[in-house]
């Protein structure tokens, strides 16, 4: 079978597949063709690729492959160059995207949502949302100690002496740890939450204070974090208002999936915080952790508050991010190709494969039977 990787939408730099993941998935028994100038925003040269034993190829050939591996959910016009009966894998975003769930059952595809990878512990090696929030919570840090525009750890010089910046973490998922490791690595003095009480270990692992929520509610069996009651949120957006208010930086990292993220930060706890501050909203992409973020921007309020919206922290960081992206499709494709054959087989009974099919043959597959997390 070949395999197909196209180009993303101007403007994105995260690519399916960098030259190793390429030698991994011929090693499979694919045949790989990549549109010319895949690798260009992630500075991976076409010669490279075809070095490692790509073809380069137009637009329409790599949508026309058997299997289609992209990094975001495909427009009509890139539909329209699928052929019937072949395979996408890709982010779908399933759960808020119904007309494009229902647009590949019309067309007769089969399609990977790669970003419903369960969260049980044999499939982390294909989770692409675990590898680009890892990148993206150093990321955030980074933007945050640019924008900050002061150290971040303590100093004293023959000239005087600073103190170290404070920075508070709302959530300590992947992204949330990545976050705390990369400001204690810099010697900021860094302060975490989550709502799962299990994780201040690990909080204290990576270098931060763990501050509990005063009432922490209980995790759902597939591991995500479940909505809170109205009491329990009142009393954890206290508790948030009041550390930010100390804080030079905040880093918001709480997601529901398939829901719209909830507010930790109110306007109010926004404006408490001192002038100059900054807070990076890495659940922008969901509506935000704060209300007054604005999704793609960085905005500064009144009151001296700079709150980065920035949804693509991880391809802000593109060669990694891709070669992540692109290991995590090549652990996927050799769970699907057991005979290294390069014949995709469609296994629904591995819990793996079942949980990312969104639609297989023209039948719509999604949502997927619940799984519990191990
Ligand atoms: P996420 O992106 O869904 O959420 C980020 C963090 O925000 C979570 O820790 C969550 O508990 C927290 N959060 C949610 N609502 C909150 C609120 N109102 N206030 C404060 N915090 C809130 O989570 P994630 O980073 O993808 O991962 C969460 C957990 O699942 C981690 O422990 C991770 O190690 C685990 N995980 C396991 C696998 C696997 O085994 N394959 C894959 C991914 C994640």
């Amino acid at each position: 079978m070949r395999v197909g990787i196209p180009c993303q939408a101007p403007g994105h730099a995260l690519a399916a597949a960098t030259p190793r993941t390429v030698a991994r998935i011929i090693r499979l028994g694919y045949d790989v063709a990549v549109e010319r100038g895949v690798g260009e925003a992630a500075r991976f040269p076409d010669s490279d690729y075809e070095e490692a034993g790509a073809l380069l190829i137009d637009r329409a050939g790599a949508w026309g492959a058997d299997v289609v591996v992209s990094t975001g959910a495909p427009g009509t016009a890139e539909l329209d160059l699928m052929r019937p009966g072949a395979t996408l894998i890709s982010r779908l975003g399933p759960a808020r995207s119904p007309e494009l769930l229902d647009e590949l059952r019309r067309r007769g595809l089969t399609a990977l949502a790669i970003d419903t990878v369960p969260r049980i512990s044999r499939a982390q090696a294909m989770d692409v949302l675990s590898s680009q929030a890892n990148l993206a919570g150093y990321r955030a840090v980074i933007e945050a100690a640019s924008r900050f525009g002061r150290l971040l750890g303590g100093q004293v010089t023959a000239a005087g002496k600073f103190p170290p910046a404070t920075v508070y973490v709302i959530g300590a998922g992947v992204a949330g740890l990545a976050a705390i490791g990369t400001a204690h690595s810099l010697g900021a003095v860094v302060r975490g939450t989550d709502v799962r009480p299990e994780v201040a270990d690990q909080v204290r692992s990576v270098g931060a204070e763990f501050v509990p929520v005063p009432t922490a509610q209980e995790v759902s069996s597939d591991g995500y974090a479940k909505e809170m009651s109205s009491d329990q949120a009142a009393l954890a957006r206290s508790l948030y208002a009041r550390e930010s208010a100390g804080a030079d930086i905040v880093i918001t990292t709480a997601n529901i999936p398939g829901r719209r993220s909830p507010i930790l930060l109110d306007r109010a706890a926004v404006e408490a915080m001192r002038p100059g501050s900054v807070i990076v909203d890495m659940a922008a992409a969901n509506g935000g952790n704060t209300e007054l973020t604005v999704p793609g921007e960085t905005i500064t309020t009144p009151g001296g508050v700079a709150i980065i919206g920035a949804t693509d922290l991880a391809e802000r960081l593109p060669a990694q991010a891709s070669q992540l992206y692109g290991q995590n499709i090549v652990n996927l494709l050799a769970l699907m190709t057991p005979a290294k054959d390069g014949f995709l087989s469609l296994d629904l009974d591995d819990e793996v494969v079942r949980g990312i099919t969104v639609c297989a043959d023209g039948e719509l597959m999604w949502p997927p039977p619940p799984i519990s997390v191990s």
